[in-house]
């Protein structure tokens, strides 16, 4: 064998070598992959499974909604509540599945639809005060949850409703509620009574008293007033939880109404040295309320009892005096052709971040040295959300520590055609 002829025996058992050596290599490389795509596909199965399973036991009613309003999926949870097959139910549009009434039983439409109100805010959405009227007519007291889901363009791809049956929990709300009114009903007469008793000894033309007994009895005055209030705001929000505020919703002018307001509300913001500034329009056309106004002012009407919007108003403004030291207090009005918006700006403590989302719940307070000295019970701004809500409006508060903070109201404005003739019907009404 020539030494050429080695060299290539030889070269060429290397060159097979390498090759079954690669081999092998690229063979234990796939192997575990193929292990892991099998792996993946038992963990895929199985989580798939799990849903499965959490949304066939769960009791709470899951429907899938396409974005045309159409049933995509219906769990045993929905056919409970509703008493629809998801066999029936899948398909149709789910305003013909989904019936609710609001607690004076009437019928939901656009305005507080769950679904819509969802897509015109783009994110989730929750009521507790739904009535299900389900396919027999019974009636099942629900909190309802909507949370959208996006495609790669941020739009829509469908919603996710969640229905819960809170019959119990609404029964125990009810009855608190009933408690709380009719104890404050009772403990408001007396309390009222010793108000009453204890203005008479102060007054110097009914009893002489000395300074001692005066400084005594004017703190007995000031805490009887205190809890004369906080009866009232209990009673207040007790009627406003089981709607039985009193309302008298006429056509109000705005401008004319709120200029009116501003001057009656100035002398609380005096007493602090604050100055209070009514702004109509954008904020440069300031008027100001300590001098009153020749302004033409723009008309807004909105339909409401105007006790109440005073109510609301006058609270946002006290909170405004009670939580700043000095500067202005300003009360704005502006809109457009739908909506009035009503703002109350000081330039106070303000609020922390993470109190906003509580803030109108019943008997919130910021806990902080402001609220442990300055006196309050935590019920005025959940009762003027629910008056705001009377009128289909929206409250909400922005807010900067140590820089100020501003509440909004929005209502939905009464084009001034509509108002005029409604003003003259209210006049005639008057007159007859
Ligand atoms: P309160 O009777 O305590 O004032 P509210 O319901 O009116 O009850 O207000 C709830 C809480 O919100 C207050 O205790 C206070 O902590 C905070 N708050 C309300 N308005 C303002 C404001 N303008 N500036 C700072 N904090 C405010």
């Amino acid at each position: 064998m020539s030494q050429q002829t080695l060299i290539i025996i030889t070269f060429s058992i290397y060159f097979i070598a390498s090759l079954v050596i690669i081999f092998f290599l690229i063979l234990k490389k796939q192997q575990p992959k193929a292990q892991n795509t099998s792996f993946l596909a038992n963990n895929l199965a199985d989580e798939k499974q799990k849903s499965n399973i959490i949304i066939n036991t769960i009791e709470d009613g899951i429907i899938l909604i396409d974005p045309k309003g159409v049933i995509q999926l219906f769990n045993p949870g929905a056919s409970n509540l509703t008493g629809w097959q998801d066999s029936d139910a899948i398909g149709l549009d789910y305003k013909s599945i989904i019936k609710l009434v609001n607690d004076k039983n009437e019928p939901y439409d656009n305005s507080n639809d769950p679904v819509l109100k969802l897509n015109i805010n783009q994110h989730s959405y929750r009521d507790n005060t739904a009535t299900l009227v389900s396919k027999n007519n019974l009636q099942i007291a629900v909190s309802i949850s909507t949370s959208a889901f996006f495609d790669q363009n941020g739009k829509i791809s469908g919603n996710i409703m969640v229905i819960r049956d809170i019959t119990k929990e609404r029964l125990e709300e009810k009855q608190r509620t009933e408690f709380i009114s009719t104890a404050s009903h009772e403990m408001r007469t007396p309390v009222a009574a010793i108000e009453g008793y204890l203005s008479l000894s102060l007054n110097e033309k009914v009893s002489t008293i000395d300074n001692r007994a005066r400084d005594y009895l004017e703190k007995a005055y000031e805490s009887t007033r205190h809890l004369g209030q906080l009866f009232q705001d209990l009673l207040t929000s007790a009627k406003a939880e089981d709607g039985r505020l009193t309302s008298h919703p006429v056509i109000i002018q705005l401008s004319e109404y709120l200029e009116k307001l501003s001057q009656d509300l100035k002398f609380a913001a005096e007493k602090k040295n604050l100055t209070i500034s009514f702004v109509t329009g954008e904020p440069d056309d300031v008027i100001d309320a300590t001098k009153g106004s020749h302004n033409i002012l723009p008309l807004y009407y909105i339909k409401a009892d105007p006790d109440r919007i005073r109510e609301v108003i006058t609270n946002l403004f006290d909170n405004a005096v009670k939580y700043t030291e000095q500067g202005v207090i300003t009360l704005g009005l502006r809109g457009d052709n739908n909506i009035v918006q009503i703002y109350v700006k000081d330039m106070g403590i303000g609020i922390p971040k993470e109190d906003i989302p509580h803030l109108f719940q019943k008997f919130y307070r910021v806990d902080n040295s402001a609220t442990r000295t300055i006196g309050g019970t935590g019920l005025g701004l959940f009762i003027a959300q629910k008056i705001v809500e009377l009128y289909q409006g929206k409250i909400w508060v922005e807010s900067t520590i140590n820089k100020g903070s501003t509440f909004y109201i929005n209502f939905p404005r009464i084009d001034t055609v509509t108002a005029q003739n409604e003003l003259r019907n209210q006049i005639n009404e008057i007159n007859v």
